[in-house]
């Protein structure tokens, strides 16, 4: 870990920056070039190449991230996904045994299915808030475990501080996914995580026009996931990696007003009487609200709910939304909304659904950074058709 000099508004402006500027340009510029003059020299980082991910414009938003999230090294690729399969490949390898959270994200839950056995590497799914649970599906080829700092779309807070703890005791290495809480409320290597892992298409980037993805951490752990993506080729373009910079530099602002903003839309979904049920760690009814305080600065932008009249009432309330946009992905300045039993949780059997508590009327909300007495207003005419 890192120590930060400054307060997270001012990291989030200044980090990154070239010095001395590039012909004194505020802004560190765009090098939108494949590759670069050899200047001789027989080490890697002589060789300039795009796949590689060492040209100026990736450092410049690699060191902005690695800042934000405390981190000794920061890596970008070119999706979240990219980013997690670099991080989880260059931890593990064949023989090896994987402990991961139960309701991951459904890119990560199917790469594990569908990728990981072929490979030859084992996992087992684990309750992320009973670390009991670890212990006992713990092997003597365990290498690393991995969770998510809220879960999608139940957005559960598991024992985060036990984790790394954990895999200090039994030399594993400490993953997580902290897409969902952002480094603005959550910053894991801080609490001793190896490697945090974003899908910076979200929050990070803040305004739904790329798809990009971050691995922060340990240094020598970053690199060797480094060298894994530079093997598969998910490398970052440019363009995305000066945009990721620009969207890092209002992170702060952004994400402090969703957590408000997400905060009030919670209250009043809370009170309304056409609303069964709401899952947000800020209100004191969330199973892991205690949890949440304590671990976060803020609880972040996401919401989800269920209607009294069930599937039907959801569907209803989603065609007469004005102002939220029903649109799968989450974390940008504008109100999203989705059913994961329709998006992100289709690929699950209903069965699969119904044990891990998604209701196929369930409803999720990434609130944006819109006023929020509008929001409620949309929220509140949607649910009176
Ligand atoms: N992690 C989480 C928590 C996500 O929600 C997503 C995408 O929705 C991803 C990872 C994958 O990110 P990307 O779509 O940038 O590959």
């Amino acid at each position: 870990m890192t120590e930060r000099t400054h307060h997270v508004e001012t990291t989030a402006v200044h980090a990154g920056d070239v010095h001395p500027r590039v012909d004194g340009a505020v802004v560190p510029p765009i090098f939108q070039s494949a590759t670069f003059e050899y200047p001789g020299g027989d080490g890697r980082a002589d060789l300039k190449y795009i796949r590689l991910t060492n040209t100026i414009t990736h450092r410049v938003a690699e060191d902005a991230v690695a800042s934000l999230e405390s981190a000794e090294a920061a890596l970008v690729a070119g999706s979240g996904m990219a980013a997690i399969t670099a991080a989880l490949l260059s931890v593990l390898r064949a023989g090896d045994h994987l402990l991961a959270q139960g309701g991951l994200y459904g890119g990560t839950h199917g790469f594990l299915h569908e990728e990981l056995p072929a490979m030859g590497i084992a996992f087992d799914l684990v309750d992320g808030r009973d670390p009991a649970s670890w212990e006992r599906a713990l092997k003597p080829n365990t290498r690393a475990i991995y969770v998510e700092s809220l879960t999608n779309p139940l957005l559960e807070v598991g024992d985060l501080d036990a984790v790394p703890a954990f895999a200090r005791a039994h030399g594993l290495v400490s993953l997580i996914d902290n897409t969902f809480a952002s480094p603005v409320n959550f910053r894991p290597l801080e609490h001793g995580f190896d490697l945090s892992i974003h899908s910076a298409t979200k929050y990070l980037n803040g305004h739904s026009d790329i798809v990009a993805g971050v691995v922060a951490g340990r240094a020598p752990l970053v690199e060797a996931a480094r060298r894994k993506l530079v093997h598969l080729g998910g490398s970052l373009d440019p363009h995305a990696a000066f945009l990721l910079h620009r969207g890092l530099k209002t992170l702060p602002l952004r994400v402090g007003r969703q957590n408000e903003n997400a905060l009030a839309v919670a209250r009043f979904l809370d009170g309304h009487p056409a609303v069964s049920r709401v899952h947000y760690p800020g209100l004191a009814g969330h199973p892991d609200h205690a949890r949440a305080a304590a671990l976060f600065s803020g609880f972040g932008g996401m919401v989800s709910f269920e209607l009294t009249g069930g599937l039907e009432a959801a569907e209803r309330f989603l065609s007469r939304l004005r102002l939220a946009i029903v649109a799968p992905s989450l974390g940008g300045v504008e109100t999203l909304v989705t059913r994961p039993a329709a998006t992100s949780h289709h690929g699950l059997s209903p069965e699969q659904r119904r044990r891990a508590g998604i209701a196929d009327g369930l409803i999720r909300l990434s609130v944006g950074i819109e006023h929020v007495d509008d929001l409620r207003a949309d929220l509140e005419q949607a649910l009176a058709g």
